[in-house]
């Protein structure tokens, strides 16, 4: 089912430099709106389950230390063909590689420590909304 919704997270590097109010400043004058924003943080074992999917992956245990490395913005936003757009929005995983005025391209440092997570579908942006988020605080 197609949800017009995804999920975000601004990563430690981006929080940790600042960038929150010039990222979210960029995703809501491209177009997508708020349903759930929250300053938290993930421990270790969150971070583990979070990224669960990467597990075999030769980056995971760096990935879970990194992401539990500071604070971090949590948000479900809604726009017209949300996924990809944002996905769009948000550039390439590799900064180096990301178009320009892409906030990875903008804000993201290195393939690790990029700046910004987005959704990859439908289904894994209510997964991951869900993580974070609980069905009172989703408008
Ligand atoms: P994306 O965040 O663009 O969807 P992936 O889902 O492939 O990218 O990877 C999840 C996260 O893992 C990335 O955003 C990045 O923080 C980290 N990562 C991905 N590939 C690498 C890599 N080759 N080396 C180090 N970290 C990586
Ligand atoms: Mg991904």
């Amino acid at each position: 089912m197609k949800t017009n919704r995804t999920f975000t997270m601004i990563k430690p590097d981006a929080v940790a430099n600042g960038h929150i109010g010039a990222i979210v400043d960029k995703i809501t004058k491209s177009g997508f709106k708020i349903i759930a924003l929250k300053y938290t943080f993930l421990t270790p074992e969150k971070a583990g389950q979070f990224y669960e999917v990467h597990a075999a992956r030769p980056f995971y245990k760096d990935l879970v230390s990194f992401m539990s490395s500071g604070p971090i913005v949590a948000a479900i936003l809604e726009k017209d063909n949300a996924i990809e757009d944002f996905r769009k929005l948000i550039g390439a995983t590799d900064p180096s590689k990301a178009e320009e005025g892409t906030i990875r391209n903008l804000f993201a440092k290195s393939i690790d420590a990029n700046a910004v997570h987005g959704s990859d579908s439908d289904e894994n942006a209510e997964i991951e909304g869900s993580f974070f988020f609980s069905a009172f605080e989703k408008f």
